[in-house]
């Protein structure tokens, strides 16, 4: 994400995201300036990814399409490339919101037998689809065996995934983290995975982006990392883009914008 000064003449602010954690919301809201962003219309390919991350990284894929090229695939062996499978598992969500919810529907016909999550205050009617149940932060990483990361980034979440975080987690647990990098502390994300104390993370986001190519998380295998392609489908981005286009034009005539974030 880029982090952009502010001009003295600036009016309005049009975002090709839903995440607002780049803007400096407090001296926008004080001058006054509008901001129009792109939720909605960003869900479901975000959440598509998030499942295919989430099964990329515990079914260890990277990992096994290296071993057919490097000739590492030989006998069949009862444990070689094993890794695990939502069926009867636990899944808990850090953030139930529009993204949280979209990725519980995907992962519901999988088999995955409990839904917990976590947030600022229970939502008993997003989370009866799902059953889910509003714990701690704690328990949610004590219990679940797939940990997704879908809250937004704000003083309050950042670093919430810390080495505390993952001394609770199951050592065969797994973590993806689609929300924003700064949720993760990826030094203590490192320890964790490098020492065995959690099984797998897949990550979309990570603190910097681009992440450097010497970055230690690189040097892991149990550690799957995206370029930040969460809404990088043809449609969306062209739906984003015509809704960003739509904001900001609406900002300059001040009339109402199509999606206009409130301060
Ligand atoms: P929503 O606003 O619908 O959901 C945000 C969620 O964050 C809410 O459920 C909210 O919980 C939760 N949250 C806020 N504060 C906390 C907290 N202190 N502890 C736990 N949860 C908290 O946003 P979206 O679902 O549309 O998007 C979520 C985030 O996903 C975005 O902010 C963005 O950072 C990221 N994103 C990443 C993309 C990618 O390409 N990887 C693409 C799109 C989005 P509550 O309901 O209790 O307030």
């Amino acid at each position: 994400m880029l982090f952009c000064p502010i001009g003295a003449n600036l009016k309005v602010i049009s975002t090709m995201s839903v995440g607002v954690d780049h803007l400096a919301l407090d001296e926008i809201k004080k001058r006054g300036i509008r901001v129009g962003y792109t939720p909605d219309v960003l869900t479901d390919a975000t959440a598509e990814l998030a499942v295919s991350l989430l099964l990329t990284t515990s079914r260890r894929l990277p990992e096994a399409i290296e071993e057919v090229k490097n000739g590492g695939w030989t006998a069949w062996k009862p444990l070689w490339m094993c890794g695990y499978g939502l069926t009867k598992s636990t899944v808990g969500i850090i953030g139930l919101g529009r993204i949280g919810q979209a990725i519980a529907r995907r992962l519901k016909p999988f088999g995955v037998q409990r839904f917990l999550y976590s947030g600022r205050q229970p939502k008993p009617q997003e989370a009866a689809e799902f059953q889910a149940e509003f714990v701690p932060t704690a328990q949610l990483a004590a219990e679940a065996d797939f940990i997704i990361v879908t809250c937004s980034l704000t003083p309050a979440t950042k670093g919430l995934c810390n080495k505390d975080f993952f001394r609770l987690m199951k050592k065969t647990a797994v973590l993806v983290n689609i929300s924003r990098g700064d949720v993760v502390n990826q030094d203590d994300l490192y320890q964790a995975l490098a020492s065995g104390q959690i099984a797998a993370a897949g990550l979309d986001v990570t603190t910097p982006e681009p992440l450097p190519t010497s970055h230690p998380l690189l040097t892991l295998k149990n550690c799957v990392i995206l370029p930040h392609i969460g809404s990088a489908t043809h449609g969306t981005r062209n739906t984003m883009s015509l809704l960003a286009a739509n904001n900001l034009l609406a900002g300059l005539r001040g009339e109402p914008m199509p999606s206009e974030l409130k301060l």
